[in-house]
C-alpha cells in the first residue's frame, strides 16, 4: 500500500456504512485516514445541524421509510453519538393473524429491557450519522457513481463516475446494491404511509399477517396516536391502494387491521415499494467485504433489515481493529475470520424473514391453522417466546 492510499474505503454513507466509518474512527489514531465516499453532495447540507423531518409525510419516495431499531442497535448509535433525537419508543410487540385464532404478545419486561426497540424516519437515521460523522475527522469523499474498478494482492481502486480514483487497502461496499446470487421475489409490494389512530396504545407495534403479506403499524414519532404503516400485499393490490382517496384508504386500512385501534385514519402520503430478498453467499472476496443491505437485502417484516447490517458493521470494526494498527500487512486472515463469525447470523435472520411473510400466505387452511397455533404456543409459553424474540433483539450469538 502506498502513503496516498487509504487503508479503508467505505462505498456508500447511507446508515451502515456511516456507523461502520464511526466505529473504525475509534480505533485508529488518525481517522482522517478513513474514506467515506458518499453516492451525491449532501442536497440539504446547510439543514443537517437542524432537527430531522418526523411528521408524517415530511419526507418522500424511498425516504418515506420508518425503521424500527432494535434494543441493540439503540445502544450501538448511543455509543456513537448519533442516536435519531425523538424516535418513538416500542414497549410491546402483538403478533397476530388475521382471519385465524392466536396471538403473541413480546413485552420489554420479559427481558429486563427499558424498551424493545424504538422508530425514526430513515432520514433521521442518517442525519443523525451524518452529524457525529461531520465531527469525527473522517475523510468524506463525494464521488458519484463510484464503484470497485481494480484490485489486486495488494488492495483495491474505486473508481468515480467522474473517473477519479481513490485506492485503498481495503474495500467495504455499503451502497445498499441488492446484487447477491441468491434472490427472491415475493410477488408483494409494500404500502408506505401513517394513520392516526381513535384509540391508541402508545408504545406498541403491531404485526399482522395476512394472506397477502404482514401488515405492521409502528409507533410514529409524530405523536402517541400516529402509526407508520407498512403494509405488504400483493403490487396489484398495492397500486389500488395507493391511488384511493384519503378516506378510501383509511377504511381499507382499518378493516385489514381490525378494531384494536379503533379506526384510523390515513394523514400521509403513501409511497409503494417493491420487494424482495437478495443475499451475497459471502461477505468477503479478496480485500472487498460487502455489509448491510449490499451483502443482504431483506423482506421488510420483523424490522431487521438494519439492525443486521449494523451487526455487520460492528463485527467488522471488530475484527479489522488489529490490523488497522499496522494497515501494511495482508488482512486476508481478519477478513475470513469476519465472514465466518458473521454467516449465522446473516443465514438465520435472512432464512427467518424470507419464511415469515411466506408461510402465511399460502392461503391452506391446514398451515393457516398451525401458524394460529404456533402463536398461541409462542404467546404462552415464554421459554418458546424468548430465544425467537432475542434474536430479533439482539441478533444470533455464537
Ligand atoms: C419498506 C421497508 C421497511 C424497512 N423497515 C426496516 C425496519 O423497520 N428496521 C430495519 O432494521 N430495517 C428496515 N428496512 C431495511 C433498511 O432500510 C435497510 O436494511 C437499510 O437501509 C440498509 O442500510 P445500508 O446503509 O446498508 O443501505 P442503504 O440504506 O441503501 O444506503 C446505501 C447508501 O449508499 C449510497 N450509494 C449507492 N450507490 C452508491 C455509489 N455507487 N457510490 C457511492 N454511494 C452510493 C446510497 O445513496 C445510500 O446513501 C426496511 C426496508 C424497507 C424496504
Amino acid at each position: 500500500m502506498d502513503d496516498s492510499a487509504f487503508p479503508i474505503a467505505i462505498l456508500g454513507a447511507g446508515p451502515v456504512g456511516q456507523a461502520l466509518a464511526l466505529m473504525l474512527a475509534r480505533v485508529m489514531d488518525d481517522p482522517s485516514r478513513i474514506a467515506l465516499i458518499q453516492g451525491a453532495p449532501p442536497a440539504r447540507a446547510a439543514e443537517t445541524a437542524s432537527p430531522p423531518p418526523t411528521g408524517p409525510g415530511a419526507t418522500a419516495g424511498a425516504e418515506a421509510r420508518v425503521l424500527a431499531l432494535n434494543h441493540g442497535s439503540l445502544v450501538l448509535l448511543e455509543t456513537l453519538g448519533a442516536r435519531p433525537p425523538g424516535a418513538a419508543p416500542i414497549h410491546t410487540i402483538h403478533v397476530s393473524q388475521r382471519g385465524r385464532l392466536g396471538h403473541a404478545v413480546i413485552r420489554h419486561t420479559d427481558f429486563q429491557v427499558p424498551q424493545l426497540g424504538a422508530v425514526a424516519p430513515y432520514p433521521a437515521v442518517r442525519e443523525a450519522l451524518a452529524r457525529a460523522v461531520g465531527q469525527s475527522g473522517i475523510t468524506v469523499l463525494h464521488a458519484h457513481g463510484s464503484r470497485v474498478a481494480a484490485r489486486d494482492h495488494e488492495g483495491v481502486v474505486v473508481r468515480a463516475a467522474d473517473g477519479r480514483e481513490t485506492r485503498c487497502a481495503v474495500a467495504v461496499v455499503s451502497d445498499g446494491a441488492a446484487t447477491g446470487q441468491l434472490r427472491r421475489e415475493y410477488g408483494q409490494d409494500a404500502v408506505l404511509t401513517a394513520v392516526r389512530a381513535a384509540r391508541p396504545r402508545p408504545g406498541w407495534a403491531y404485526e399482522r399477517f395476512t394472506r397477502e403479506g404482514p401488515l405492521a403499524l409502528l409507533p410514529h414519532p409524530a405523536g402517541d396516536d400516529c402509526y407508520a404503516v407498512v403494509w405488504c400485499c400483493a403490487p396489484a393490490h398495492a397500486a389500488e391502494l395507493a391511488k384511493l382517496d384519503a378516506a378510501a384508504f383509511s377504511r381499507a386500512v382499518s378493516s385489514a387491521f381490525g378494531d384494536r385501534l379503533g379506526p384510523l385514519t390515513c394523514i400521509a402520503d403513501r409511497h409503494v415499494s417493491s420487494l424482495f430478498m437478495s443475499m451475497r453467499r459471502t461477505q468477503v472476496d479478496g480485500r472487498v467485504v460487502a455489509i448491510g443491505n449490499a451483502a443482504q437485502t431483506l423482506h421488510p417484516v420483523a424490522g431487521q433489515g438494519l439492525n443486521l447490517g449494523l451487526r455487520d458493521a460492528a463485527s467488522l470494526a471488530q475484527s479489522l481493529a488489529p490490523w488497522l494498527r499496522d494497515p501494511t500487512g495482508d488482512p486476508g486472515v481478519t477478513l475470513r475470520a469476519f465472514a465466518g463469525a458473521r454467516r449465522g447470523d446473516r443465514w438465520l435472520t435472512t432464512a427467518l424473514t424470507d419464511l415469515l411473510p411466506r408461510v402465511f400466505t399460502t392461503g391452506l387452511a391446514p398451515v393457516e391453522h398451525a401458524c394460529g397455533l404456533a402463536l398461541l404456543a409462542l404467546d404462552l409459553a415464554a421459554p418458546l417466546r424468548a430465544p425467537l424474540a432475542r434474536h430479533l433483539l439482539q441478533g444470533w450469538r455464537a
